[in-house]
């Protein structure tokens, strides 16, 4: 577990006489890239008292939250802005117990140095450098140092979203069998089922499975061999608000009969990149009371929850497929394929082996070596959402019911 050894750091007021007295303007925030490190500059009219420190779950973070402060910072009247080197985003949180300005990091990093200095020619500056660390170093290094809200809390409570956990009771799994109806998929090579037939049964499987144990409401984005765009598949998971997306596929290596194994993949830059312009473009996170701006940071903010926890799904099912049957890859894959770009939903394609080796087609098409599969499957599930500590559902373009949430196309 996390440790409570955050990087504490306490400023000291270059005029302690005046610190605390009264609320200090943030007038700037400003970065610079720097070999081996990225420096944060604050800006402050008098001098502020903050402390730093990392968080790495769900996505790495700097929260630096001053005794006292507001934000006075011109052109960012929304309080956000975006970073460059290790920051991705900011943003200014008021309505903490302590002012805090939240950073985004776009890798595990660590806090080389913070410095307080008097002005030269500005204001007061806190400055931290924060430099690039192994994930294992920066796990064990960040935590809060109290108990504070959480991030998503603070910016949710702030931008006025509809934030609604997982419930421990009614976790939504999205089941997409691939292909179907006109689209058969990778063709039975060894007699059997098409890939479309092999991903429906596994689907309807999976959701037998999942059923069973009560505590999922499981949704299919076919149920049947029908026709079902790739658009559409992504929309069913949205009017679902769904926690998990899990598309099924079966592999094909072309004429080469060699490759065999299961391949989890999760979304990859490009398809990030997709899952961005899509959010923005349909106007999702459009809202009259919040800037351009915010809406994009909350995408952003929306993408890094959706990736970290895609990443931890696929972790988990690795784990557990790799149990029983044979992984072609045991790394993390990434991909671009269309139903992994929406933005909010965790999501990962399944490729349950291949069709084109003699074995694993034997396998997919076996009843029972399909249920083992797929018995792994919502093992990977059930411990994805163990103590529902991964709570999918966690940044909402827009409020309300299911049905408004699909409205935004
Ligand atoms: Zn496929």
């Amino acid at each position: 577990m996390r440790t409570i050894a955050a990087m504490f750091l306490a400023l000291t007021a270059a005029l302690a006489g005046l610190a605390g007295a009264q609320a200090s303007d943030i007038t700037a925030v400003r970065f610079g890239e720097h070999e081996g490190h990225t420096r944060i500059v604050i800006e402050t009219r008098t001098p502020v008292q903050s402390r730093a420190h990392t968080l790495s779950e769900p996505a790495p973070r700097l929260v630096v939250s001053f005794e006292d402060a507001s934000w006075s910072v011109d052109g960012l009247d929304g309080g956000a802005g975006f970073g460059a080197g290790l920051v991705g985003v900011f943003r200014f949180d008021a309505a903490a117990s302590h002012p805090r300005l939240v950073f985004t990091l776009t890798g595990p990093a660590s806090i080389r140095q913070q410095m307080s200095l008097d002005p030269a020619g500005g204001g007061y500056r806190t400055v931290i450098d924060v430099e690039p660390v192994s994930a294992a170093a920066f796990a064990s290094v960040s935590g809060f140092p109290q108990a504070p809200a959480t991030l998503t809390e603070l910016v949710v409570r702030d931008a006025g979203i509809d934030f609604t956990p997982a419930g421990c009771e009614r976790i939504r799994v999205v089941i997409d069998p691939g292909h179907g109806g006109r689209d058969p998929g990778a063709l039975a090579r060894f007699g059997g089922m098409h890939e479309a037939g092999i991903a429906l049964a596994a689907g309807l499987q999976l959701r037998d499975i999942l059923n069973e144990t009560g505590r999922y409401e499981v949704i299919m984005t076919r149920d049947r061999d029908v026709y079902v765009s790739l658009e559409d598949r992504v929309r069913i998971a949205r009017q679902a608000r769904a926690d998990l997306f899990i598309s099924l596929h079966a592999d094909s290596a072309g004429g080469n009969a060699g490759p065999s194994g299961a391949t989890i993949y999760s979304m990859n830059a490009r398809a990030e990149n997709r899952a961005r312009s899509r959010a923005i473009n349909e106007g999702n996170w459009v809202d009259v009371n919040r800037t351009e701006e915010v809406s994009r940071i909350l995408v952003e903010m929306a993408i890094s929850n959706k990736r970290s926890q895609s990443e931890l799904f696929a972790e988990a099912l690795r784990t557990e497929v790799g149990r029983t049957a044979n992984l072609w890859r045991s790394t993390p894959m990434e991909a671009n394929y269309a139903v992994l770009t929406d933005a909010e939903i965790p999501a990962v394609l399944f490729e349950m082996g291949f069709m084109t080796n003699r074995e694993d087609s034997r396998r997919l098409n076996d009843v029972r070596e399909r249920r083992r599969l797929m018995q792994a499957a919502a093992a990977a599930i059930d411990s994805h959402f163990s103590g529902c500590r991964a709570p999918g559902r966690t940044y909402w373009a827009s409020g309300g019911s299911p049905a408004s949430g699909a409205s935004a196309r």
